[in-house]
């Protein structure tokens, strides 16, 4: 394995140190091929499910056991829709965490996207703005996963962004199930849930909170959460200013 390269450092001086800086190398490399792994076997297992039901579909179909009737058809097509936003949602992390995300920023007007937020989910209330220098479809894309998510768990979602010196603050808040103090560390990993079988019903991913925040991450800025288990979740998005 990779950490057989280690070199055992006696000497002090140059060599020494040679040695060290090799070992620091060796164990880097251990340390992304063995998340590199990981990573594959996340994406088989994420993958398996969704493939698993549309091929006993199909082959109970061939073998005329079942019939796809409409509302068959639709949950197969579902399933596929499943797969394609799975991908998708890979493609984008793959290419933010790579560096290689090509960003539009623009100045945005924050209060206006927050009223076009207001607009498309009712459940949501909106307060402030400030001008934010940022990629649009990008910066909904960031905002529509939190929403999106803070709905499923809450009743009552507040989205506020404030100017704070030379960043826009932007927090989304509910008064949902919340989410454990244990857990808090693991919610921006991929394909973490605090409820592995919720996945199914609602189609998620696993993978919109990683996506927050290495979109995040490529406009300067950085995620964070507070949350309190039964009282509600706060995630707070700081971005810089225009
Ligand atoms: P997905 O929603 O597809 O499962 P996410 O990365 O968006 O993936 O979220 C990961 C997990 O974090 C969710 O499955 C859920 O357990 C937890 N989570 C995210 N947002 C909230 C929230 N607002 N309140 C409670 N739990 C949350």
């Amino acid at each position: 394995g990779e950490l057989d390269a280690r070199v055992e450092v006696r000497s002090g001086g140059e060599i020494g140190r040679l040695a060290q800086a090799f070992n620091a190398m060796a164990e880097h490399r251990a340390r992304i091929d063995s998340q590199r792994r990981a990573m594959t076997n996340d994406i088989s297992h994420e993958l398996r499910n969704p493939i698993g039901t549309i091929r006993s579909w199909l082959e109970g179909a061939k073998d005329r056991v079942v019939q796809l009737d409409e509302g068959r058809l639709s949950a197969l097509l579902n399933e596929t829709l499943v797969l394609q936003h799975l991908v998708d949602d890979l493609q984008d992390l793959a290419k933010a965490e790579a560096g290689e995300l090509r960003l539009h920023p623009e100045p945005i007007d924050l209060g206006e996207q927050l009223e076009q937020l207001a607009a498309a989910y009712p459940r949501v209330r909106v307060e402030g703005g400030g001008q934010v220098h940022a990629d649009p479809v990008r910066l909904r894309q960031i905002l529509t996963n939190l929403v999106t998510n803070a709905l499923r768990y809450g009743t009552v979602v507040r989205v506020r962004a404030a100017r704070v010196a030379e960043h826009v603050r932007i927090d989304v808040s509910d008064n949902g199930i919340g989410i454990a103090e244990a857990d808090l560390p693991h919610v921006f990993d991929r394909f973490w849930r605090a409820d592995r079988s919720r996945t199914r019903e609602t189609g998620g991913t696993g993978l919109g909170l990683a996506i927050v925040q290495a979109l995040v991450k490529a406009h300067g800025g950085s995620v964070t959460v507070d949350s309190e288990i039964g009282r509600g979740t706060r995630f707070t998005i700081t971005l810089p200013g225009h």
